[in-house]
């Protein structure tokens, strides 16, 4: 059997190399592929790169050359090609660091995300940490706003996904879960549940020009209370020993 003659024939080039697929209904069949991104074969940039600065050739011998002439138009050559050679390799030593450049803010960037995850998530569960027994005219407000927003599609299924976790062959479906914990949630737990059905599907970060309803939330349901523990711990470390240790020193210096 011929392999297939739909196929598209691969133009030679340098980067070309054999590639056999490992899935799919194609399984087995060998394939050329260029593993080359700038290939001047295969990426028009590069192409229209070579074309624009063709490599030198020889210049065509005169009728009636001496020796020495020919001899001379071979050196112009070779001058030609070395200094053709030398800018073709600072190029894709430029395209080297430009590649890891990106590659390095890629890095950064999704580093950067991860981090702002981190404290989303952190955010979201004080959040629920600091929920009240019962909501405030404000907080009510701020509850009602994040929950019209929703994804109606999503919704049950994202929260559902936290009760369910150690039970990954549970036929339940998402709702009974969430009515199961429900029955079971005792009077004090229902705010933090009902903030965890309204702030689940904000935790991650939003997209430009999205409102971000969980730091709303975050404004009105936990930023007073981790204040008010975290200040009488920090004050007597940061600030007194510093003080008290300068006017230490002023005293043995003197
Ligand atoms: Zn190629």
């Amino acid at each position: 059997m011929i392999d297939n003659p739909d196929a598209e024939p691969l133009m030679p080039c340098d980067a070309a190399k054999t590639a056999i697929i490992v899935y799919g209904k194609q399984l087995g069949r060998k394939l050329t592929v260029c593993t080359d991104k700038h290939c001047p074969v295969h990426d028009p940039q590069a192409a229209a790169e070579a074309a624009a600065n063709p490599a030198p050739t020889i210049a065509p011998a005169p009728e009636a050359e001496t020796e020495e002439e020919a001899a001379e138009r071979q050196a112009e050559f070779d001058r030609q090609r070395a200094e053709y050679e030398e800018e073709r390799q600072r190029k894709e030593e430029e395209r080297k660091q430009q590649f890891e450049r990106e590659q390095a803010e890629n890095e950064a960037e999704h580093n950067r995300r991860a981090e702002i995850l981190k404290a989303r998530e952190a955010t979201f569960n004080r959040i629920l940490e600091y929920a009240p027994a019962v909501f405030t005219a404000a907080q009510l407000r701020v509850f009602l706003r994040a929950l019209v927003n929703l994804d109606p599609y999503t919704l049950t299924d994202d929260v559902a996904e936290h009760f369910a976790g150690d039970n990954e062959n549970n036929q339940q479906t998402a709702e009974d879960i969430l009515l199961s914990t429900i029955d079971g949630l005792t009077d004090d737990k229902l705010t933090s549940f009902a903030l965890r059905l309204a702030l689940t599907g904000y935790i991650g970060i939003p997209r430009e020009g999205e409102f971000d309803f969980l730091t709303e939330a975050e404004a009105v349901f936990a930023s007073p209370q981790p204040n008010k523990e975290k200040k009488p711990r920090k004050a007597p470390t940061s600030v007194k020993p510093a003080a008290k240790t300068g006017a230490i020193k002023k005293k043995v210096a003197a």
